[in-house]
């Protein structure tokens, strides 16, 4: 099949237009750079604008004597030492300049009585490491994300980024010598294909939430730039690891903010017990989210759980009273009326555990730059590709998030991503030509899914995906259940390449073309997720092994990275987790028991 294919070039072309994308735009479009920015969706439409609870930063505004070293040390408990401490050392250190360059962008943040930035508690928060609970969350109410996303995307218009909007990426365009030369979209408006050629192919693709049945993510969180990674024979690392979260609402999974608990909301049971008590007893319903996950899960399965199948939790925020819930929690006391019929000011939220962020993603350093493992070298630079946001692994969040750290995750690195790009190209540098046979590579698998005759609409196989990830690869697994869902799974994949078929044929607007695409991308991370998961015979963090219940640094202290092949084969191999970090300012901060 032959399409009309248009031709840009561009110094920079970012896919994706969430806060990690847009941070970048800006930094890359202002100092000059040629700068094409690539979404799916409407930029403002991007998963961060669902982000409620707020963004980490110790600015210290509530008088508590927060600084970035205890911030770092918190990270790096809460990642149950997976996370890298140089890449942790510099967003935590970078955090504080970046609330307040985001304030002086336009951000309306909330105020103290003083004028200053408000914060809030979050989970796993502390000062004088880990002895007292902190205030760390600048918050704009319960719409932070909101609040970002809209005054980016206003700085990236001011300095001129082009936008692609309702532009599908498809895949990378990667030269004989496996380096990035740019990518092929679709024009999902009026059907063209547009191939995009760059010195720096910047993925800011997000999250993959969607291949599990009851997530907290937009439908958009298909992971789509990992399926391209893993299409370019380069690996993803931690896919392990998805954190669950705590409050999402039963039934329908909608996220109800950590800065509920923050505000003083808490946890009961059918007992009407305050059971995190007795799981954490100094962080209580503020421990790490994995913690209170698996606390919560317990609950249930040991039949505590609340309502007539004893299947949810509820979280108390009555008796905070009206006013505090319409100043501080104003969007989710709406979430709670539209989506479980409940008025915030009377009575509890059910609310169960729910997929909310992948730790896992495309490897990088702490300069955005795509690393892969090659010759002995565990960092080996992939030229021409960047991975930020929570499309990258950094690995700042190790094996297990901390609440309000995503949001710092994606403008500190967005910005590190620019600076970078800023420091090694220089405007306007020719292009080499490009093989053909990088776009025919798109094409191919573009017009496989397209032409695809079988009985198996991709809702259904992706039914099928979602149930086998939520049954087999949930808060507790063991490794005969891990592998009971591999091979589920493989079964589902085998109906993907057998039996899918797509209905509508055209290139305009055809939401059924992009579900498969998208579904296609999701069980490659599905399929790469369970493996890593069958591999790491630990518990750490958001990993809980029944089978391994014990962490074992010896043998796990190291970062998964897993390869697809063509044949939907994976592999895995492994890398150092660097335990040094970037300055002589701070010391190592040795493993040990995650308590909370
Ligand atoms: C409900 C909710 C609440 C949250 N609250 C908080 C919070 O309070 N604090 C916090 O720190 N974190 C929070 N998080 C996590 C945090 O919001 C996200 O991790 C973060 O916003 C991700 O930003 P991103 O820029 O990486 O990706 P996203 O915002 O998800 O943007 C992805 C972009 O990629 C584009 N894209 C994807 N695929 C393609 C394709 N094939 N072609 C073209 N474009 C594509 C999309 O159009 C979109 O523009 C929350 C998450 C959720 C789901």
């Amino acid at each position: 099949m032959t399409y009309e294919i248009v031709d840009h070039t561009y110094d920079i072309v970012i896919v994706g237009a969430g806060g990690a994308g847009l941070r970048a735009a800006l930094g890359m479009a202002a100092s000059g750079l040629r700068t094409a920015c690539v979404t799916k969706v409407f930029p403002t439409r991007s998963h961060t604008v669902a982000a409620q609870g707020g963004m980490a930063a110790s600015l210290g505004n509530m008088g508590d004597g927060d600084n970035w070293r205890f911030h770092m040390y918190d990270t790096v408990k809460g990642s149950d030492w997976l996370g890298d401490q140089d890449a942790i050392e510099y967003m935590c250190r970078e955090a504080v300049p970046a609330v307040l360059e985001l304030e002086h962008f336009g951000v309306p943040f909330s105020r103290t009585s003083e004028g200053k930035i408000y914060q809030r508690p979050f989970g796993g928060q502390t000062i004088d490491f880990g002895r007292q609970m902190t205030q760390r969350t600048c918050a704009a109410a319960d719409r932070t994300g909101h609040a970002i996303l809209h005054t980016l995307y206003q700085q990236c218009l001011k300095h001129d980024t082009e936008f692609f909007v309702e532009y599908f990426a498809l895949d990378l365009l990667m030269d004989d010598d496996g380096v990035c030369r740019g990518l092929l979209a679709w024009n999902m408006e009026d059907g063209t294909l547009h191939r995009f050629r760059a010195h720096r192919t910047v993925l800011a693709t997000g999250g993959y939430g969607r291949v599990y049945f009851s997530c907290t993510a937009a439908h958009t969180c298909t992971g789509d730039g990992n399926a391209m990674v893993l299409r370019a024979g380069l690996p993803l690392e931690d896919m392990e690891f998805m954190q669950f979260h705590p409050s999402g609402i039963y039934g329908s999974g909608c996220l109800i903010t950590e800065g509920a608990r923050g505000e003083g909301g808490y946890f009961t049971n059918a007992q009407d017990e305050r059971f995190m008590e007795r799981y954490a007893p100094s962080a209580k319903d503020l421990a790490g989210r994995d913690v209170v996950c698996r606390a919560m899960t317990i609950e249930i399965n040991e039949g505590r759980g609340c309502g007539p199948q004893k299947d949810y939790i509820e979280l108390h925020l009555e008796h905070l009273g009206a006013d505090i819930l319409h100043e501080r929690l104003p969007g989710i006391s709406e979430t709670a009326k539209i989506f479980a019929g409940v008025d915030v000011t009377r009575e509890p939220i059910p609310v169960l555990p729910t997929v909310h962020y992948n730790m896992g993603g495309v490897p990088t350093n702490l300069h955005g730059e795509v690393v892969t493992k090659r010759q002995g070298d565990p960092e080996s630079v992939v030229q021409g590709l960047m991975a930020i946001g929570e499309a990258a692994c950094v690995s700042v969040h190790g094996a297990n998030r901390l609440g309000s750290n995503s949001l710092l995750d994606i403008i500190v690195f967005g910005r590190a991503a620019a600076l970078r790009a800023t420091e090694t190209l220089h405007r306007g540098e020719g292009h080499p030509t490009l093989p053909d046979e990088a776009s025919d590579r798109a094409i191919a698998r573009l017009d496989r899914i397209r032409w695809s005759k079988g009985k198996s609409g991709a809702g259904a196989i992706r039914l099928a995906m979602q149930r086998t990830m939520q049954r087999h690869c949930a808060v507790f697994r063991t490794g005969s259940l891990l592998k009971e869902g591999a091979d589920r799974l493989d079964e589902v994949i085998a109906m993907m390449r057998n039996d899918l078929g797509v209905a509508d044929r055209s290139m305009m607007f055809n939401t059924d073309l992009t579900e498969a695409l998208e579904l296609d991308n999701m069980l490659a991370q599905a399929s790469v997720s369970l493996r890593s998961a069958i591999g790491r015979n630990e518990s750490r963090g958001a990993h809980a092994r029944e089978d391994f219940p014990k962490r074992d640094d010896e043998a796990w202290l190291r970062h998964t990275l897993s390869w697809l092949d063509q044949d939907g084969r994976v592999r895995l191999d492994y890398r150092p987790v660097h335990l040094q970090p970037l300055s002589n300012d701070v010391a190592t901060i040795p493993p040990k028991e995650r308590v909370y």
